[in-house]
């Protein structure tokens, strides 16, 4: 099966296909399905379900073809479940990491490491042409460290010690990541619920 990555993020689709290659999809991009690299897609819906739709639907809908898209985002406990879906853009600028991150470590300095629990989200949408849809949530629990550790990955990886581990996403690397992330687990059940549905 070959789906079209409504993603433009270059980091996300390479651990969304390390996941499906396992599944027997394959992944092209916006680009190789003929969508301008100037089509916004837009991500006001208030739930990570929401926006993963609406970025699926859209992409299916310019390119006629399967669409997967991944609405993903990190919820701190001690800020009320923030940055959540705005976790792109928590500190304006869509994607800006290195601000983002900035933003947060300072948000949460003063409390205490116990207090600082988290968990990474995504939900993943598949969207055919003929208006199925199949959708499924991950999540991936942890805390959040004050100063970033680890050069692998994006995001707030270099923040985040996934349960179970000392270290960060982006000091365990790809494989580790990839192995327990909110993104392998929410492709997993998306593997079940098609596996279920006949594919
Ligand atoms: P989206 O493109 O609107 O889904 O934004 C997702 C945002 O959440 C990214 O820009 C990152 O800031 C954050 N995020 C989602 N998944 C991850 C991850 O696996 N590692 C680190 N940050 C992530």
């Amino acid at each position: 099966m070959v789906l079209v990555a409504a993603t433009k993020n270059k980091h996300k689709i390479e651990e969304i296909e390390a996941i499906t290659e396992k599944f027997g999809m394959s992944i092209i991009s916006r680009a190789e399905a003929g969508i301008g690299d100037d089509v916004e897609i837009p991500e006001d819906g208030e739930t990570f379900e929401e926006n993963s739709r609406i970025k699926a639907e859209t992409v299916m809908k310019l390119c006629g073809k399967p669409s997967i898209a991944d609405d993903s985002g990190l919820m701190v406990d001690c800020l009320g479940g923030a940055p959540g879906v705005h976790s792109a853009r928590f500190a304006g600028g869509h994607g800006d990491d290195a601000a983002n991150n900035k933003k947060l470590t300072e948000a949460i300095r003063e409390v205490p490491y116990g207090e600082r629990t988290a968990r990474f989200v995504s939900v993943i949408t598949l969207m055919f042409p003929d208006g199925r849809m199949i959708s499924a949530r991950g999540e991936c629990c942890g805390h959040m460290v004050t100063e970033p550790r680890g050069e692998s990955g994006f995001g707030y990886d270099p923040l985040f010690v996934p349960d179970g581990y000392d270290e960060t996403f982006a000091e365990l690397g790809a494989e580790v990541k990839n192995s327990i992330s909110h993104r392998s687990r929410a492709l997993s059940e998306l593997a079940e619920l098609l596996r279920a549905e006949g594919f």
